[in-house]
């Protein structure tokens, strides 16, 4: 594999992140360009670049991610609700090839996006 993307130097402690959560599978921290007042990103640690490559044996780890998603919702007090956003690809708009859910919260967000 290439060089290690920004996020596995996270995961690896190369590079400082403010980490809110971190269990075996993932880990979670803030964007560094925050685009909500709450907007956390929650990565695998398992290296998936991203949807395009995600395989069955993946199932468990993606849906810790949202269980995850629901408990930082929660102390992040988002009781009016919150989006996830997964970019995929080019078009999707996806900058760092580690698969991520972003966490938004905190104010209305509008729809569609652009
Ligand atoms: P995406 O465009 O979906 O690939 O999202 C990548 C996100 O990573 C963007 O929202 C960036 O602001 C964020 N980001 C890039 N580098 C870092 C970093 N070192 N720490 C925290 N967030 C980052």
């Amino acid at each position: 594999m290439a060089g290690k993307t920004i996020f596995k130097r996270i995961i690896d402690r190369e590079i400082p992140a403010n980490i809110v959560y971190e269990d075996e599978l993932c880990l979670a921290f803030r964007d560094l360009h925050p685009q909500a007042p709450v907007h956390v990103l929650i990565i695998p640690k398992t290296e998936i670049p991203s949807v395009a490559q995600v395989e069955p044996e993946h199932e468990a780890t993606l849906g810790r991610l949202f269980t995850v998603a629901r408990k930082l919702g929660e102390e992040f007090g988002l009781s009016d609700g919150y989006r996830l956003v997964v970019n995929c690809g080019k078009d999707g708009g996806q900058t760092v090839d580690h698969l991520h859910v972003h966490l938004l919260g905190q104010r209305a967000l509008a729809w569609p996006p652009g």
